[in-house]
């Protein structure tokens, strides 16, 4: 694991010059918040001697792989159940090759994840429950960590969201370090304005959260060919790449609330980057060269 992970510089195509905290750089696997959120679970999860790791995911899900090779890695059985049918991608082929056991699980029974693990696992005493996504408390804490990893003050720190529990450990941290940092919360999913209560239950306030709930691009994993333009360029520009259904997004949303003038040029903007580049292999078809 590379930690702490890097920051390094970034200018945008708007010209707009940023640092990027590098967590898609912890690892290339266990990477990015999903490390941030599965860190603290695995601490629990060895206090209490549970050698199995049970968790959940969709096909594409940057958590399931994230489980699978830290569970290889410090010597932890895995369990993955999928929503829906066991695609061949790459992804849960990564997983298998992690030695992760999948099992695919029908909508309406995944819809209740502890009763699937107590249905499987209730007499199996290794087992331990990770939730979907690595949500949670001990999720979140390992997120605010980010914030004291942070050598330089920034005006802005911007962060993708789909749950939202990587912006709510964000935010916490930066109220208990006393920052005035804003945080940007980007929902990747429409309708994201929702996220705002969520993340208020977790901390003492969200004055200091801004959400910009207008650069989903049609909902979760919904793509534009502007989008895919932009994540093309970037990546050339660059030699940084962003995923069509997490960071892509965010950096779009960084260049162009830059373009409108929205950011003040001499602002110091940090945008992290959560890492999951393995799902960016489900949209190449979409990418037209
Ligand atoms: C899962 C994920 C997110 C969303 O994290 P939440 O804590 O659910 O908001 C953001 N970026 C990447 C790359 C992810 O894999």
């Amino acid at each position: 694991m590379l930690l702490p992970s890097p920051v390094l510089p970034l200018l945008l195509p708007s010209g707009f010059q940023i640092s990027v905290k590098r967590d898609d750089l912890i690892d290339p696997y266990v990477s990015g918040n999903k490390w941030r959120k599965l860190k603290y679970h695995l601490e629990d999860a060895r206090r209490q001697n549970k050698t199995h790791l049970v968790t959940f995911g969709g096909a594409w899900s940057n958590h399931l792989l994230a489980t699978a090779a830290a569970a290889a890695r410090f010597g932890f059985k895995a369990t993955g159940y999928v929503r829906g049918e066991l695609a061949a991608n790459e992804l849960l082929f990564l997983c298998s090759l992690f030695g992760m056991t999948l099992i695919p699980a029908e909508r309406s029974a995944y819809r209740d994840k502890p009763a699937l693990f107590r249905h499987y696992h209730a007499n199996e005493e290794t087992a331990y429950f990770i939730d979907e996504g690595g949500a949670g408390s001990q999720g979140l804490m390992g997120c605010a960590e980010m914030v004291d990893e942070l050598n330089d003050h920034y005006d802005h720190i911007f962060v993708a969201a789909g749950t939202g529990t990587t912006a709510a450990g964000l935010l916490s941290g930066i109220i208990q370090a006393g920052l005035n940092t804003t945080l940007h919360v980007v929902p990747v999913l429409k309708g994201g304005s929702f996220l705002a209560a969520g993340i208020g239950a977790h901390t003492a306030s969200i004055e200091q959260m801004i959400l910009h709930a207008d650069y989903h691009f049609g909902g979760y994993a919904k793509t534009s060919p502007q989008l895919l333009q932009f994540i093309a360029s970037l990546s050339q520009s660059s030699g940084m790449l962003t995923d069509p259904v997490y960071t892509g997004k965010m950096f779009y949303a960084i260049n162009d609330l830059a373009e409108k003038g929205l950011l003040d040029r001499g602002s110091r903007v940090l945008a992290v980057h959560t890492g999951g580049l393995t799902g960016l292999l489900g949209k190449r078809n979409a990418f037209s060269f």
